[in-house]
């Protein structure tokens, strides 16, 4: 059995994790909950005093927006819709005919206006735009969402559906890459205070087919994608448990995200993965949270 499955099998005996059939889709126990909450209350705590504005949008976002964000052109593999029946009696009995010989029951389903939120940052840009030019100060935010991914796999660490944590920032190029260097500090601070061993390196996003080679050559190139890297599943390719992305002025460009003295905005963001931070924590301190390292328990409960 591969480390993954052994770890995975072992979340689910513990019952940290519950199993639901579905590869990447999981339940979580009260004790898995507990780190999450107490990781995010120790985000908080290191990033509290930058006074962001908190905004938390449902998992799905408006399908529009998802369009204009040009997420189809880079990962449709990763993608998810979310459709409704929207047929006729008749063709509500056809679709339960099909489904009671085990016929596909799902082609009629219509796209609905709202898509699955890929990463957390994707409704703010829209919602920051309406509001016209950012402040002197820029644009700092602090958001929350389930993200959907479709990447099925056994490694309790990419799941379909997960929660990400993220910092955005606004504004001149100096500002935002300025703050994407202080959470790289602040990650590394934080996992070590919590006793896990880290690196950070420069990543790529998952752009798909042969067009996206040259992306990912692009964004590795110009340094614009760092992770913070935790061994859990493989001490060869560690998982990555924070991402720090500069999209230069692209998501200004396009979302007409402009500064006060009206030139277009430069914006970075932030990310932690939740689920992979609580399953770091677990796969080095053990399953049973009480038995951790006093130090890493003061960092999380105090
Ligand atoms: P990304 O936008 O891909 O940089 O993702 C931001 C963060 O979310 C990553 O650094 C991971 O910690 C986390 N993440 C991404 N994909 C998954 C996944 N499939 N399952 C769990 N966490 C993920
Ligand atoms: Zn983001």
């Amino acid at each position: 059995m591969d480390m993954q499955t052994s770890f995975l099998d072992r979340l689910f005996e513990s019952g940290l994790l519950i199993d639901t059939s579905v590869d990447g889709l999981y339940g979580r126990s009260g004790q898995f909950e507990d780190v999450i909450t107490a990781f995010e209350r120790l985000i908080d705590k290191v990033g509290g005093a930058d006074g962001a504005e908190a905004m938390r949008f449902p998992p799905g976002m408006n399908r529009a927006f998802f369009e204009k964000s040009g997420y189809m052109k880079s990962f449709p593999q990763l993608a998810g819709t979310v459709h409704s029946f929207c047929g006729s009696e008749l063709d509500h009995v056809s679709l339960l005919q099909c489904m009671e010989v085990g016929e596909d029951w799902t082609k009629g389903q219509e796209a609905t206006d709202i898509v699955l939120t890929p990463a957390a940052c994707y409704p703010l840009y829209p919602t920051v735009a309406k509001r016209g030019n950012l402040p002197k100060t820029g644009g700092l935010f602090d958001l929350q969402s389930y993200c959907f991914r479709h990447e099925p796999s056994k490694d309790p660490a990419r799941q379909q559906l997960f929660r990400m944590r993220e910092y955005v920032c606004m504004g001149t190029e100096e500002h935002v890459t300025d703050f994407r260097q202080r959470w790289m500090d602040r990650g590394v601070e934080m996992m070590k205070q919590l006793g896990l061993e880290v690196v950070i390196d420069v990543a790529n996003d998952p752009f798909f087919g042969r067009g996206g080679k040259m992306m990912v050559n692009n964004q590795r190139d110009q340094n614009l994608k760092f992770e913070l890297l935790i061994p859990i599943t493989s001490a060869a390719k560690p998982t990555a448990c924070m991402s720090f992305n500069y999209h230069q002025d692209s998501f200004g460009l396009k979302w007409d995200l402009s500064l006060e003295d009206g030139s277009v905005a430069h914006t970075a963001c932030v990310g932690f993965g939740l689920e992979r931070i609580a399953l770091a924590l677990l796969h080095h301190h053990g399953l049973d949270t009480v038995e951790w390292p006093e130090s890493v328990r003061k960092a999380l409960w105090g």
